[in-house]
């Protein structure tokens, strides 16, 4: 199963928040909008990185006035990314190698298309396992 698929029922909308944004706002975000990351994005709408919850509990473990600070000095740089024929079997090993619970997906054009969590990983995964199991309970009660 490719990626793409997990947005077509997941939806396309990626949330967002600007570098300037200070760490106050972006809890509020993530927790109106009940999410674990943000992508950053500047005026331009380029995406200069990603920020999950997971860096504000780091920020604040250092320093409780971190709150008032920018997003970008608590936010990753480096965002790993995968394009929409990705594979979803490939992208748990991603997940666990990275140790990242949350990727971007972006077209051949450069183009942000969407966001897949480890929580729509393991959905798709349990899915799969209603299926065979299903599959065998048949094959058993009915003899194939
Ligand atoms: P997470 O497990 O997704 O909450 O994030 C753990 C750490 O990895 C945080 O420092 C995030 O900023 C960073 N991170 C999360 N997703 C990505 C990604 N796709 N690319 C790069 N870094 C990420």
């Amino acid at each position: 199963m490719h990626v793409s698929q997990i947005l077509s029922t997941k939806g396309t909308d990626v949330h967002s928040i600007a570098p300037t944004g200070t760490v106050a706002e972006l809890a509020a975000e993530l927790n109106s909008r009940r999410v674990g990351a943000l992508i950053v994005k500047d005026s331009s709408g380029a995406v200069v990185g990603i920020v999950s919850e997971r860096d504000v509990v780091r920020g604040l473990a250092s320093d409780a006035s971190v709150v008032n600070a920018a997003v970008e000095s608590i936010m990753t740089k480096d965002v790993v990314s995968i394009d929409p024929d990705f594979e979803v079997a490939d992208l748990t090993r991603l997940m666990t190698e990275k140790r990242i619970r949350h990727v971007p997906v972006i077209d051949n054009g450069g183009v942000l298309v969407g966001l897949v969590s480890i929580g729509d990983v393991v959905k798709v995964r349990m899915d799969e396992l209603e299926t065979e199991r299903a599959a065998l309970m048949e094959y058993i009660t009915q003899g194939g």
